[in-house]
């Protein structure tokens, strides 16, 4: 698709900021995937609200990119306008009492660590994620039996005319890693409450949780657990008792360390992470009749 960026440009204020065929995979925990058409930082509502209408006008597809950290873009890259949300203006995380109101671009971290600071507890869990706000909502990312969607009260969104909605996230559907919602709107802002409790207590817990991680995930880029577990089981239980640990197709690697970890030994493309992914489901339903379904969101051509 040839995009011309400069009607985009005409529509946006001078502080957002546009790239025309912008590469993708450094923008990724897992470092792989091809180029994006259009890549824009909106530095505004307004400016998001002005690109959407655009988008819609022209014809071009939106695609939302957090952190990176659950994708695995794909070589031919992504047509259309990629969408990052991480200006300053949507990464501001305030404190009121119990509650702390994030922008979608905030990372994970420095929500956790804020949280501490301010002796919530409740987001310890958030530190080890390398993702954003928005991404984690998208995901209902969880870790420790604990789930994104378990301490937000509220979350504004933006639909793809450029409207907002807000809405109590109780009443929000979610599943496991998934929050069908968000798949059409886009995370702006959410308010996580948190409970009080000792600084120096959440600091342990969450030095638990690093420690846990450490011993059990590989520092290679990787972008975490490839596979939903099935019902009753690890998926990364069942690669490991097939001997697939190690397992390589160029230069993507099945992790010593966590069988649901595909890392990237350095010059890995996209293509060889897909292949061992069929690689492992093939294996895993010839051996249990259990069909591994995808948890990383596969996008681009
Ligand atoms: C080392 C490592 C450890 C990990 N550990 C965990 C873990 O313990 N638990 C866990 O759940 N995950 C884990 N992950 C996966 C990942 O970090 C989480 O899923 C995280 O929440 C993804 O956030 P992100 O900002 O990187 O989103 P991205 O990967 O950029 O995007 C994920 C999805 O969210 C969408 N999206 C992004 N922003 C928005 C928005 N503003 N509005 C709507 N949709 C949006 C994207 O389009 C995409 O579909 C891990 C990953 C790594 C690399």
């Amino acid at each position: 698709m040839v995009l011309n960026s400069t009607t985009l440009k005409e529509c946006l204020s001078n502080a957002s900021r546009i790239k025309v065929d912008e590469s993708l995979g450094p923008k990724t925990t897992l470092r792989v995937g091809g180029h994006a058409d259009l890549f824009l930082q909106p530095a505004s509502r307004d400016d998001l609200i002005a690109a959407l209408r655009w988008s819609r006008m022209h014809g071009v597809p939106v695609t939302m990119l957090g952190r990176g950290s659950n994708l695995l873009i794909l070589d031919g890259g992504i047509r259309g306008l990629v969408i990052s949300l991480s200006d300053r203006f949507f990464s501001r995380i305030e404190v009121q009492d119990e509650r702390l109101t994030c922008g979608a671009g905030a990372r994970l971290k420095q929500l956790a660590e804020t949280s501490r600071m301010a002796g919530l507890s409740g987001l310890e869990f958030l530190e080890g994620i390398p993702g954003c706000v928005g991404g984690a909502l998208h995901m209902n990312a969880g870790a420790m039996q604990q789930w994104t969607f378990d301490r937000v009260e509220k979350i504004t969104t933006m639909d793809r005319e450029g409207d907002l909605h807000v809405w109590k996230g109780s009443e929000v559907e979610v599943h496991y890693r998934s929050c069908p919602l968000l798949r059409e709107h886009i995370a702006i802002e959410a308010v996580f409450l948190g409970t009080q409790s000792n600084p120096s207590v959440i600091r342990k817990t969450m030095d638990n949780y690093s420690r846990r991680r450490r011993l059990s995930q590989p520092v290679a880029s990787s972008a975490g657990c490839m596979f939903k577990n099935p019902d009753h089981i690890s998926a990364g239980k069942l690669i490991d008792e097939l001997g697939l640990k190690g397992t390589r197709v160029g230069e993507a690697m099945i992790s010593e360390l966590h069988g649901n970890f595909i890392v990237n030994l350095g010059g890995a493309v996209a293509a060889d992470v897909v292949s061992l992914i069929k690689l492992v489901q093939e294996r895993v339903m010839s051996a249990h009749q259990i069909e591994l379904e995808v948890e990383v969101q596969v996008v681009g051509e």
